[in-house]
């Protein structure tokens, strides 16, 4: 039989309870000891579910109260020295201490993992970073499984991925070269599992997948010749992208066998198949780890039975992933549209897919005829189904006009027909667009969406509250208003829930961060946009003032990137659908007098497939999709577009392609480095770098803003240069966020008289 395993499950529980236990640990509302049993009650579950599945090896380590790379470096001996924590004895409040900071230290930086919106822990580095194995936490678990009488399989994140994941903190220091101290604490640790009788170990590289330079790729041979020697069977994990690069290292690699995921990089399972030594195994990830659709079986089944002919029981069975970036379970669904629940598959139903693929590689396809049955109706339905469908939306896009992405005249004239009638001082100012959430709104939101409270009265508590943004921002004489997102819970799921070929769940929670998890949309067919979106609260918001008011539109690449994406259809379609569909609602915002409209494009960067050989092709339709939203925009309604928290280097021609008139863009935190890019660059339009970071509660001083200022204005004509926060202002309370503006404008005021003198 082909095994069937998985390198991990979703360790929110179906009903996020790990993060209400974690929150209420944290409040002081639950001890340690009633947060582990919940912790250990959603380990249990989830074990019992994969056991139903019929997996054969179950995972252990993919469990965490945080994030698995904290896990990995706690396992391993290498917090940061800065916290001044005994590693042998770290206590749960500790751990949580260097994910969340305390009195004295900051917390440990996180960011993206890979191209998922998880984030994980970043590695500190330092010269004299020392390791120590401690694998009690791991063994813990592990005795938690083998109770259940059932064969595991540890996942442990890979000693080179995780030296490479992290970031030195010492000038002139290599973080390669902690791999000879960090290989003998990673050997003990595999000794002690084994010990604890481990048998087999998943070790994740998932820096296989992405393009890592030489020397870290030259690492492998060494380090895994190292591993080997502790007679653990070891398959390595690769995933997110193709390896197929480097199949011959891995053929030779002294490990008993490799994954990998051909779902994100099908190309690449016959590059394997090919040439897969027979004493190897093989696992082939062909059900998505990452999305939400259920698999064409048939399809599958077809195509894993000559590789399990060729291979035998070497040939194993996975999600192309960790499960972790999957929601958990389809059955809690109660609202769903039923025609849509038939086509998807959340980690559960991913589970029992697996199952079914097993018993027809054992036993032939009539062993499982009634699941193939409904899983190629589903794939039919989906192919035909009218939901799906929409003859309009292509028609409009092969009709498109020659040169739909350009707009009428060049950026030089566009923008002397935007100074004509905005009348803004030099250094204009502005924001990112949200205000304050306070916790009315959020609470006449809920309000309005349990039936408590009538559409009339929450349109009135929004009105109050835009009345109420936009009178500050009067006081505070910001050029270019913005009626402030109170409607707006989230950027992506406001316009979600108004487009057509979006729809939403209740429980479909992802872990984004520690106790955060996101519930991102599904877009499932055609996207349309039956009526406008926001026109009727920007309208209202200029009734206000007769400073120019800003409209907010989310960009089509941050609506695709935060959602999950139907797989039927190339995503360069997708977003082109959804670029249209903006493109109505910038010309209804003209058409109602709103002559500044920003579309966002927070995730462009992130939203980058992680090989660089494939940059070229994203950027060139993501740019375009842009382009299209505001294309047919008089010269005289100015475009802006708002990007953060990424590195934005690599790409400015792209950014620059974009052609949007202003650009907002978050610098202050790197003290205006990017800056330099934009100027090597020549970047062409007009620019807003952000002059406060808007993550923490704290209000910049005068002297902190003029210096940033100061800074952009020394390689950015003043009449170019735009002044306003890094971000949206939304995760603020108002007392900072006034005040903190208030600093923005005085220095303003008192670099525009300097200019003008
Ligand atoms: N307009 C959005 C806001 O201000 C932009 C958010 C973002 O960049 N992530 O909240
Ligand atoms: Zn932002």
């Amino acid at each position: 039989m082909n095994t069937f395993h998985l390198s991990g499950y979703p360790r929110v529980g179906a009903k996020r309870e790990l993060k209400f236990a974690v929150e209420a640990f944290w409040k002081g509302n639950k001890t340690e000891q009633e947060l582990r049993e919940v912790a250990a009650d959603i380990r249990k579950k989830n074990w019992a579910t994969q056991i139903a599945a019929g997996a054969d090896l179950l995972p252990v380590g993919d469990f965490s109260f945080y994030d698995h790379v904290l896990d990995t470096l706690c396992a391993l001996g290498a917090i940061p020295a800065r916290f001044g924590f005994d590693a042998a004895h770290l206590t749960l409040p500790q751990y949580f201490e260097l994910a969340r900071g305390n009195a004295t230290q900051v917390a440990m930086e996180m960011t993206k993992w890979f191209d998922t919106n998880y984030h994980y822990i970043v590695p500190e580095w330092h010269q004299n970073t020392t390791f120590k194995a401690n694998s009690q936490n791991l063994i813990a678990q592990i005795k938690e499984a083998q109770a259940l009488g059932h064969d595991i399989k540890p996942t442990l994140l890979g000693p080179i991925t995780l030296l490479w994941l992290g970031k030195e903190k010492d000038v002139g220091h290599n973080r390669l070269e902690l791999l000879s101290k960090l290989l003998p604490e990673y050997q003990k640790l595999l000794r002690e599992l084994a010990n604890a009788g481990v048998d087999w170990i998943q070790i994740d590289e998932p820096i296989l997948a992405v393009d890592a330079e030489k020397e870290w790729l030259d690492a492998f041979a060494p380090t895994y010749k190292e591993l080997a020697i502790t007679g653990t069977r070891i398959i390595l994990g690769t995933y997110f992208a193709s390896v197929a690069e480097h199949v011959s290292l891995l053929k030779n690699l002294p490990v008993h066998g490799i994954h990998i995921d051909c779902v994100r990089a099908p190309e690449q399972l016959a590059v394997f198949t090919d040439t897969w030594p027979e004493n190897k195994v093989l696992s082939v990830g062909l059900i998505d780890g990452r999305n939400v659709w259920r698999a064409n079986l048939s399809e599958v089944i077809d195509t894993l039975a000559p590789i399990s002919e060729k291979l035998g029981n070497n040939l194993w069975i996975a999600p192309s992933c960790s499960l972790l970036h999957s929601p958990q379970d389809l059955g809690v669904e109660e609202k769903l549209n039923s025609e849509i629940k038939t086509w998807l598959a959340f980690a559960a139903q991913k589970l029992v897919e697996l199952g079914v693929i097993k018993q027809a590689l054992a036993h032939g396809k009539d062993a499982v005829k009634d699941a193939l049955t409904a899983s190629d109706a589903a794939a039919a339905d989906r192919k035909t189904s009218k939901l799906i469908h929409n003859d309009a939306v292509a028609q409009r896009l092969a009709a498109l006009r020659p040169n739909a992405d350009q707009r009428k005249s060049p950026f030089a004239q566009r923008i002397e027909a935007q100074l004509a009638w905005m009348n803004l001082p030099l250094l204009p100012t502005t924001t990112i667009g949200s205000f304050p959430q306070t916790q009315e709104i959020r609470q006449a939101r809920a309000a309005f969406k349990k039936g408590e409270l009538s559409a009339a009265d929450y349109e009135t508590a929004m009105k109050k509250e835009i009345a109420h943004c936009v009178d500050i921002q009067e006081k505070l004489e910001i050029d270019v208003p913005v009626h402030g997102e109170a409607e707006r819970n989230d950027m992506v799921e406001y316009f979600g829930e108004q487009l057509d070929g979006y729809c939403f769940t209740q429980f479909g929670w992802v872990q984004s961060y520690g106790s955060r998890c996101v519930k991102p949309p599904i877009i499932f067919g055609d996207v349309t946009r039956p009526n406008a979106m926001t026109v009727a609260w920007s309208s209202y918001a200029q009734t206000l003032t007769k400073r120019p008011m800003k409209g907010m539109l989310t960009g089509p690449v941050t609506m695709m990137k935060w959602s999950f994406v139907r797989n039927d259809v190339p995503l360069s379609l997708v977003c082109k659908q959804i670029a249209l569909a903006l493109n109505d609602e910038v010309l209804d915002l003209e058409k109602a007098g709103i002559r500044v409209i920003q579309i966002d494009e927070p995730a462009i960067r992130e939203a980058m497939p992680l090989k660089r050989a494939q940059w070229d092709e994203y950027l060139k339709w993501a740019c375009e999709s842009f382009r299209l939203t505001s294309s047919d925009a008089e010269d005289t309604t100015q475009i802006h577009t708002h990007m953060c928290y990424s590195e934005f280097n690599d790409i400015l021609p792209a950014i620059a392609s974009m052609d949007a008139d202003v650009i907002t863009i978050e610098t202050s935190r790197s003290d205006m480095e990017l800056l330099d890019a934009f100027v090597k660059f020549q970047y062409p339009n007009d620019i807003g770098p952000g002059v406060y970071d808007i993550h923490s509660p704290r209000v910049p001083t005068e002297a902190e803003v003029e210096h940033l200022l100061r800074k952009a204005l020394d390689v950015i004509p003043a009449r170019r240069l735009w002044v306003n926060p890094d971000c949206g202002l939304k995760t603020r309370a108002w007392p900072e966020t006034i005040a903190a503006l208030e600093v923005m404008m005085t220095v303003t005021k008192k670099l525009r008289q300097e200019l003008d003198a």
